[in-house]
Formats: structure tokens, C-alpha cells, sequence
């Protein structure tokens, strides 16, 4: 009795912190850094071994039982490889003040455990919440055989309701704690999904309400700055300043165009595409752009087949593209166009050797806002070009190293 009622104390303290760790999760973008994580979860699991060693209760002079796998198993499990590590060493550290042969048992059940949970690490991830669930609690089964009934046969306190008692608290905790864990970590990809959404659609009203309307006066001030421009008695400081407006109101009419083609993603005109052609125009369209930063652009055609879409949108993909690329290298570098066929698909390789991005960063391209520019950025350009690429029937994938650049593979299936 005294030791289901431990036991159950130490399951208690467990559900609480593992409730107090979804909290933090769920404002993990305010205050938990992605690399900081795994230090968070081995010091939340260290501590919880730590308060299950002194519930513990003591079996014979030799043993003492709580339930501290638990939060090693866990750890281990969502925390991957340096986790499990540090876990290990903590359990057995903290362990040994307390004496006993049990010393011996528990490092070799550590020992042996996190070899295993080291060799099953990768497939983690990969597997679905049922085979997570079958595992964690096999886990916790078999340490109840080796922790407890076999070591009481050789130490004489072969009592088989103790046994029964501590392997059904043991398993059963680990099987609620882990499924727990499980709808807690469901949910959050949920709601993280569900914030995307809901940004998603407030850009789609936006652009749907607002875009025509500023459209066309735009349009027009542009073409009186331009009238301006072309006057030549005006002062020389008065061009200064049509020139700079015009600037703006370019930029300005850009990002409304980007607003547009959010609005209607799919491609209207639909015509065989000249790649090369479109190429060449982005190029000569950002050639400017490119020289201003010194910026070396190279461009090699291999494809041999042809594909569908609207010029005018693909030609947006490649100029936002580029235009960020270009934006990378303020010190100047190589801007790369390749363009292959592979097997039913015609892919287009665009690389530079820009600051490149972080892996959180490459996961976040494309969602609304999403920009590291501060003023000078909207975050617009890559959401348009993954919604223009997506309504062509392809695929964007981007690979990038800080440091060294970035490398963005558009890939369409071939037309006819
Ligand atoms: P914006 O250019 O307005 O900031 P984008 O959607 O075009 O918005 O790009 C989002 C962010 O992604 C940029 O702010 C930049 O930090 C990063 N990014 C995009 N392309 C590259 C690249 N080729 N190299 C490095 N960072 C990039
Ligand atoms: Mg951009």
C-alpha cells in the first residue's frame, strides 16, 4: 500500500510538469528558442528524477522504487540523442547517494536502455503516435521484469503483489503520460497550422479588397512622375525628388502586384512558356539591381522541353526570386540560373552565395509576413511565388546554409 501511494505521488508530480511544459510550448515563439528546447527538456526531466528519488520508497536496505524512468523514457524519446545522454548520466548520479546494491542495477538498466532508445532515435519521428505508445510502454514493462522481479528473487523479497503493483503503476503511467504528451504535442502543430490559416486569409481579404482600388490612382501618379521626369526646364533638385517618388510608387505598385497575384493564384493565361525567354527578360528587368551590388549573374539552359502557365506570373516567380537573392549578397556575389529536364519535369535551379538562412528560417519562406528585411521587406514575395508555383502544377524546394547561400529548385511538369 505504502508504495502505490508513492508511486502515485510521483505520477502526480510527473502530469504537472509535463502540463507546465506544454504551457511553455505552446509560447515557445515568444520565449523558448527552437535550440534551446532540448536544454529545457533535460533540465524539466532532471528535475522530475530528481523529485521521484526522494518520494521513493524503500523496498529493502538495497532497493528503492519510484517511478524516474518515466521521465527518462520521455525525455529521451522527444528530446533525441544529447537528451538522452545527459538524462542517462543524471539518473545515475543522482542515484547514487542513496546507496545500495541498486547502484549496480540501475546503471546497467540506464545503460542498456538508452543504447536502445539511441538506436530506435531515428525512427521516432517517422512513426505514428500508436507505435510511440507501444513502445514507451514495452519499454516501461520490460524495466519492471528487470528492475524489480528479478533482482527481489535474488534479494528475498520475492513478493508477487509488490511486483504486480509496481509494473501496473509503472506501465500504465507511462502509457497516459506518453499519450498525454501526445494530444498536447498534436494540438500545438494544430494551432500553429490554424495561425498560418488564419493569417493566410486575412492577406486574401486584403488583396481582394484593397489592391484595385489603390491600383489605378497609382498607375496614374506614376505616369505623371514619369511626365515630370521628361520635362527638361524643371530644377535640378525637383528631379531629384520625381525621381525618388518614382522609385517609391514602383515599389509601391510591386508589392500591390504581389497582393494581386495572392488573390488570384491560379494562372489565367495559360500559353507554352519560353523559358529561356522568360530568363533573359528577368535578367535584363534585374540586371540593374544585380550591377548596383556587383552581383554576377550566370545562366546556362539544359532543358529540353517545355511547359505551361501565364508569362507574366512565372516571370514575377523568377524577379522575386532573384530580387531576394540579390538582396542576400550586398557585397556582391553570383546569382546562378540553371535550367535541367528530369524525367517528366522541367526544373529551374536558382543558387546564390548570399548570408543565406537558418533552418527555422527556410521553414518559415513563404508564410505571409514573413520577412528579415525590417522596413525595406513585406514578406510577400516568396508567399506569392510558393501560390503562383503551386497553381502551375509544381513544386518549390529550397535548400540553404548560413554563411554560404541559398539554392531555390522550381520543378513543373512538362506541357503536351
Ligand atoms: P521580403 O523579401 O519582402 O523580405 P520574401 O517573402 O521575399 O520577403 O522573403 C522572406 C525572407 O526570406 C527575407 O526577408 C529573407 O530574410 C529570406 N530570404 C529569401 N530569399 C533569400 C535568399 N536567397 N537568401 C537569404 N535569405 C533569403
Ligand atoms: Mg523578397
Amino acid at each position: 500500500m505504502i508504495l502505490l501511494k508513492g508511486l502515485l505521488i510521483n505520477l502526480l508530480f510527473i502530469l504537472l510538469l509535463v502540463l507546465f511544459f506544454s504551457m511553455i510550448l505552446w509560447n515557445k515563439q515568444k520565449f523558448l528558442k527552437i535550440e534551446y528546447q532540448g536544454l529545457f527538456l533535460s533540465l524539466l526531466c532532471s528535475a522530475l528524477i530528481c523529485l521521484s528519488l526522494f518520494l521513493s520508497i524503500p523496498v529493502n536496505e538495497n532497493f528503492i522504487y519510484d517511478l524516474r524512468f518515466i521521465p527518462f523514457l520521455l525525455g529521451s524519446i522527444y528530446g533525441g540523442k544529447r537528451v538522452t545522454i545527459i538524462l542517462g548520466i543524471v539518473l545515475i548520479l543522482v542515484r547514487l547517494p542513496f546507496g545500495g546494491d541498486g547502484i549496480w542495477l540501475t546503471i546497467s538498466l540506464v545503460v542498456v536502455s538508452s543504447l536502445a532508445i539511441l538506436w530506435l532515435n531515428p525512427k521516432f519521428g517517422k512513426k505514428t503516435t500508436n507505435w510511440r505508445l507501444c513502445i514507451t510502454t514495452t519499454f516501461s514493462f520490460i524495466y519492471s521484469i528487470f528492475g524489480f522481479l528479478v533482482p527481489s528473487f535474488y534479494y528475498g523479497f520475492n513478493n508477487i503483489m509488490t511486483f504486480c503493483i509496481y509494473s501496473i503503476v509503472l506501465t500504465s503511467s507511462t502509457f497516459f503520460v506518453t499519450y498525454l504528451t501526445e494530444v498536447l504535442r498534436t494540438t500545438y502543430i494544430l494551432q500553429l497550422g490554424a495561425i498560418k490559416n488564419e493569417k493566410m486569409e486575412i492577406v486574401s481579404h486584403l488583396a481582394a479588397s484593397i489592391s484595385h482600388e489603390v491600383r489605378n490612382p497609382l498607375t496614374s501618379v506614376k505616369g505623371f512622375l514619369q511626365l515630370i521626369l521628361e520635362h527638361r526646364d524643371i530644377p535640378d533638385n525637383c528631379h531629384q525628388y520625381a525621381s525618388l517618388a518614382l522609385d517609391e510608387t514602383v515599389r509601391a505598385s510591386d508589392i500591390i502586384n504581389d497582393y494581386l497575384t495572392f488573390a488570384k493564384p491560379h494562372p489565367e493565361v495559360l500559353v507554352m512558356l519560353d523559358i529561356e525567354k522568360e530568363i533573359l527578360k528577368c535578367k535584363e528587368i534585374i540586371g540593374p539591381l544585380a550591377l548596383k551590388n556587383s552581383v554576377n549573374m550566370n545562366m546556362v539552359f539544359f532543358h529540353t522541353t517545355m511547359i505551361q502557365g501565364d508569362p507574366h506570373k512565372f516571370r514575377q516567380v523568377l524577379l522575386n526570386i532573384c530580387k531576394n537573392a540579390i538582396e542576400a549578397m550586398p557585397k556582391g556575389g553570383t546569382l546562378s540560373i540553371v535550367t535541367t529536364t528530369n524525367d517528366n519535369k522541367t526544373v529551374v535551379h536558382i543558387a546564390d552565395t548570399g548570408h543565406g538562412m537558418s533552418p527555422e528560417h527556410v521553414a518559415r519562406l513563404g508564410e505571409p509576413y514573413f520577412s528579415l528585411k525590417e522596413q525595406k521587406g513585406t514578406g510577400l514575395g516568396m508567399m506569392v511565388v510558393f501560390r503562383i508555383v503551386e497553381g502551375m502544377g509544381g513544386n518549390v524546394k529550397v535548400s540553404s546554409e548560413e554563411q554560404f547561400g541559398t539554392s531555390i529548385t522550381l520543378s513543373f511538369p512538362n506541357a503536351g
